[in-house]
């Protein structure tokens, strides 16, 4: 044991990503505040969307806090998430959400993870493995209501649905469907998807089959359309304190989860004229003071940010000046500005009442939240704040 301590202690020094100025922060009081504020409104339990590396905000300790706070369902894309969620020790169900090829099936089963079945095909493959390893596979049905993407059309539900609830080797436990414009709150598409689902739902009870768990909802659902809700809401974006789109209805009160911070390595007088970074885009019309912040593409900062974001310095919002490069970016300070080596400089995040929002990021960056925050890769270390902090 004493050996594990010191190894652990002297890992903490010497660990190369622990000294770097660029960090995500992790708030995990907000994380359980935002599922306790989505469990409010909805009443129903969450299954807490986690694919991704959890939307970046780091798969394996968003799952821990999340259990410990009670989650009632985690769901992950992929069979790889699943299993390291496993081996992570984490035992709330697990649902893959995506789809599946026959030869992943005995390793979901394994891994006691959750199916998405959606189609005969697919339901044939998982009760095949599921007899070769002599254990039941939990399974949810995926319906395709609208948006073409995996999961049997609704109007053709009906063999699936019999095989399914007629199966020796699943234990058949979700019906799902997926939403593909509830993050608009005006889009008719949503009350059409609803209306195939239910239909879908109804042959249960028409031959006579109790009614698994439906869920529908994702954070857009959540946000705008109560009568998604029914049994389970699905929740990503919004759990992390995000919103589905800029035009989205704040009606759940959440908080932003991440920050993405980096400290200024470098001070420098650039002369008018003198342009600055790949490509020669920028130059200053006078002297300006310039600082360089080590952080760029490579670590998925987008790179459409050059000449067009702005970062938080000494509490002052200032521009991003020249392209972005792989591992650095220069910010400018203006004639009169200042900054030393060390500052913080805040990407994502707040600093002295001043704001960052990674909605307004995306906008900039000419995409959506969602990808802005999946791209912060493995590269940026992660610190996790607030455990114990208020919900
Ligand atoms: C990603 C995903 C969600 C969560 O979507 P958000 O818009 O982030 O809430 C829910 N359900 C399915 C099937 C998904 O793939």
């Amino acid at each position: 044991m004493t050996w594990v301590a010191t190894s652990t202690s002297k890992a903490a020094v010497t660990d190369p990503m622990q000294q770097r100025p660029t960090r995500i922060v992790v708030d995990l009081g907000a994380l359980a505040g935002n599922l306790d504020a989505i469990r409010a409104h909805v009443e129903v339990p969450v299954m807490a969307i986690l694919k991704a590396n959890a939307y970046g905000h780091g798969l394996v300790p968003v799952a821990r806090h999340l259990q410990a706070h009670g989650v009632a369902q985690i769901g992950v894309a992929f069979v790889e998430e699943g299993i390291a969620l496993r081996r992570a020790g984490i035992d709330v169900p697990v649902l893959v959400l995506g789809g599946i090829l026959g030869r992943q099936a005995q390793q979901l089963i394994a891994h006691d993870l959750e199916i998405t079945v959606s189609s005969l095909d697919k339901l044939r493959q998982v009760e095949e493995a599921a007899q070769a390893l002599g254990r039941k596979a939990v399974i949810h049905l995926k319906i395709d209501t609208g948006m073409e993407r995996i999961g049997v059309h609704s109007y053709s539900c009906g063999p699936l649905i019999e095989a399914a609830a007629a199966s020796r080797w699943c234990v058949l436990k979700g019906v799902y469907s997926h939403l593909a414009c509830a993050d608009d709150p005006d889009s008719p598409m949503t009350a059409l998807q609803v209306e195939r689902f239910q239909e879908a739902c109804a042959h249960f009870t028409r031959i006579g089959a109790p009614m698994p768990i439906r869920h529908l909802a994702n954070s857009g659902g959540v946000l705008h359309a109560p009568e998604t809700w029914l049994d389970m809401v699905r929740p990503g974006i919004l759990l992390y304190g995000v919103l589905p789109d800029p035009a989205a209805r704040a009606s759940v009160p959440v908080r932003p989860a991440l920050s993405l911070l980096s400290q200024v390595v470098y001070f420098k007088v650039v002369r008018a004229g003198h342009p600055v970074s790949y490509g020669a885009t920028w130059a200053p019309a006078q002297d300006t003071r310039v600082v360089t912040i080590p952080i760029g593409y490579g670590d998925g900062w987008p790179r459409a940010l050059s000449n067009n974001g702005e970062v938080l310095v000494r509490g002052q919002r200032r521009p991003i000046v020249g392209r972005i490069c792989m591992d650095q970016f220069m910010v400018d300070l203006g004639p009169d500005g200042t900054a030393y080596n060390g500052d913080d400089v805040v990407l994502i995040g707040t600093q002295d009442g001043q704001a960052i929002r990674i909605e307004d990021v995306a906008q900039r960056a000419g995409t959506i939240a969602y990808e802005i925050l999946t791209r912060l890769n493995e590269r940026i270390p992660r610190e996790y704040v607030g455990a114990s902090g208020p919900g």
